[in-house]
């Protein structure tokens, strides 16, 4: 298996990016904020708790989404790999995450973390709010929250990553194709694309 995790704050372009990339390599794509919300549609008990901690822009507890990341990689056990967006968010959940993962003999690959400054980020995530039907991408004040429990409770997972030698900075700012390029490249040689798999 090969397990990539993307990394970044609110609005850099991880889910834009993620559907790129499990696209050409065939992975499963594994969203907790799209899990949350999918459980939010469907009214679960789950997804209501949930939906408290995210309208305010506070983390989910790590119980809830580490669970779910358990039985998602159960549903997945024959896949190529897995690309983790939006997740491990806490320390707590990127051992989690470990764990899980050598008790299936296999762990992360590749933590790839896109870079965008705060301005820009807000500005994305408020022309988001525009459109999509996300309540937390409306409230300037939200989506300012959001950036600070990413920078405090996020941001220094990266340097667990780094540590282990798993940590690539890639440029999140410039037009899509040129970042999907960047990802690509430094996923090169660590994964094959899709269309090798069936040739
Ligand atoms: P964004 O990256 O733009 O904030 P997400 O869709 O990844 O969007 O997450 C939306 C919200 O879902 C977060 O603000 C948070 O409340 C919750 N959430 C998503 N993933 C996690 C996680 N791994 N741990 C805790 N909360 C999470």
């Amino acid at each position: 298996m090969v397990n990539i995790i993307l990394f970044g704050p609110p609005g850099s372009g991880k889910g834009t990016q993620s559907d790129k990339i499990v696209e050409k390599y065939g992975l499963v794509h594994l969203s907790t904020g799209n899990l949350l919300r999918q459980e939010i549609a469907a009214k679960t008990p789950l997804g209501l708790e949930a939906k408290n901690f995210m309208d305010k822009g506070q983390l989910v507890p790590d119980e809830v989404v580490i669970g779910m990341i358990d039985s998602c990689l159960e549903k997945h056990a024959a896949s190529k790999g897995f690309l983790f967006d939006g997740f491990p968010r806490t320390g707590a959940q990127a051992q989690a995450l470990d764990k899980l993962l050598s008790l299936k003999k296999t762990g992360i690959s590749r933590v790839l973390a896109l870079e965008v400054s705060e301005e820009e980020l807000v500005k994305r995530l408020l022309k988001r709010g525009e459109t999509s039907d996300r309540s937390d991408d409306t409230n300037e004040s939200i989506i300012r929250n959001r950036y600070n429990v990413y920078k405090k409770e996020t941001e220094p997972v990266a340097s667990y990553y780094a540590e282990a030698d798993k940590l690539e900075r890639i440029k999140g700012e410039g037009s899509v194709d040129d970042i999907f390029e960047a990802l690509s490249a430094s996923l090169e040689g660590e994964i094959d694309d899709a269309t090798n798999d069936r040739n």
